[in-house]
């Protein structure tokens, strides 16, 4: 099969985490018989220094002119003092507003090898963390709109009947492949927004009996997952609290940099980056974590080119990586092999099979 794959490298890490997913690809390539065509493409921190703008509109069509696209991770202090809409990170929303990218789905799943590098006690992680978090990608007060008159600013939550329904219904399909179980986040206690997010996935929630609808507010939520992560299969939240929180699942399986994502909308293309930020701290050291990027990748695979058995070879080979006791410094422990971001990436590629 050929692909073509649009390569957004980005700011910080994120050039040394794609390089070696990339190489990950070629393996996977040349073992499997596919080709995967890459393009570059410009965005964030990099494209403002370049053109002036984090996303020009002939960065963004390749995107769109590709079967998928690969993120490492954008922004930076150097951009710290651009205008708001100037900004690194306004790129990232630019692209997946052009997607049109609705549904991000993020795993928060313990490696059994990495069980010690969890925060939470040993008792709460044997009961197992094993969730999805599918979170509103393209609206919500990330969307609304940003205004500052002189000593008040406002930022405005939107969201209508249609973008609900359509991000519930990923929530309940993808409960319905798991074990059947669908937690609807909000904070309806206050929000408008939420009181009829929570009315939209009740009436949905007839179509889908299979599937067991709970509800939680937000504040609730952020407590339980450090309580008792083993209660939940499937989280779904609108943008924000999707955001938040899934940061906060990252860091219980261990290390922010373990943790891919993909966004998709009604089309197979797909963005895929992992959920971490450009780390500008560890930046250009070779110190980064490169599997959530090496697991995004496999996520394109399996989720927008229907190539699961070649998904499953990259992950099993992470596993094997895990197994060996190597470890990049962000999940290193006692007795473990502490590897920098290159290693990892040749041992991992060298383990596929
Ligand atoms: P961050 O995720 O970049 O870093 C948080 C902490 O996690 C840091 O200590 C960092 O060293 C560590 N970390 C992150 N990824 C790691 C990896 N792969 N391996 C090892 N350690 C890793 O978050 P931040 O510091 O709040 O943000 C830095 C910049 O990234 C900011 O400009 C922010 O706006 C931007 N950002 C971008 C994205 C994106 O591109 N999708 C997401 C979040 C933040």
């Amino acid at each position: 099969m050929t692909k073509n794959i649009a390569v957004i490298r980005g700011d910080g890490i994120g050039p040394e985490i794609v390089s070696e997913a990339i190489s990950v690809l070629d393996t996977v390539a040349d073992l499997y018989g596919h080709t995967f065509n890459y393009t570059e493409v410009d965005m964030g921190g990099c494209a403002i220094d370049k053109y002036g703008d984090p996303l020009p509109e002939s960065e963004l069509k390749k995107c769109l002119d590709s079967d998928s696209v690969l993120l490492g991770a954008v922004g930076g202090n150097k951009w710290n003092d651009v205008p708001g809409n100037m900004r690194p990170e306004k790129g990232l929303l630019r692209l997946r507003a052009g997607m049109g990218v609705y549904s991000n789905n993020r795993p928060a799943k313990i490696w059994h090898q990495l069980a010690d590098a969890s925060p939470l006690k040993k008792s709460i992680v044997d009961k197992g963390i094993d969730f999805i978090i599918v979170r509103e990608l393209i609206g919500g007060i990330y969307f609304g709109e940003h205004k500052t008159e002189g000593d008040t600013a406002t930022d405005l939550l939107v969201y209508s009947e249609s973008e609900i329904e359509r991000i519930g219904r990923i929530g309940f399909e993808t409960a319905r492949k798991r074990r059947k179980k669908l937690c609807s986040v909000e904070k309806s206690n206050v929000l408008d927004s939420s009181r009829l997010w929570k009315k939209v996935m009740h009436r949905i929630a007839a179509d889908y009996p299979d599937v067991e609808l709970s509800d939680m507010l937000v504040d609730n939520c952020a407590m339980q997952i450090v309580k008792d992560p083993s209660q939940f299969d499937v989280i779904v939240t609108e943008n924000m609290f999707g955001d938040i929180l899934s940061d906060e699942a990252s860091q219980i399986t261990g290390s922010i940099g373990m943790i891919p994502s993909s966004s998709l909308g009604a089309s197979d293309c797909g963005l895929y980056e992992p959920i971490h930020g450009s780390a500008p701290d560890i930046a250009g050291k070779d110190k980064a974590n490169p599997i959530g990027t090496i697991l995004s990748a496999a996520m394109m695979l399996r989720f927008s080119f229907d190539m699961a058995i070649e998904a499953d070879a990259i992950e099993n080979a992470i596993s094997a990586f895990l197994d060996a006791g190597y470890r990049t410094a962000d999940i290193m422990s006692d007795g473990m092999t502490q590897v920098g971001c290159k290693r990892c990436g040749e041992i991992i590629r060298a383990n596929i099979k």
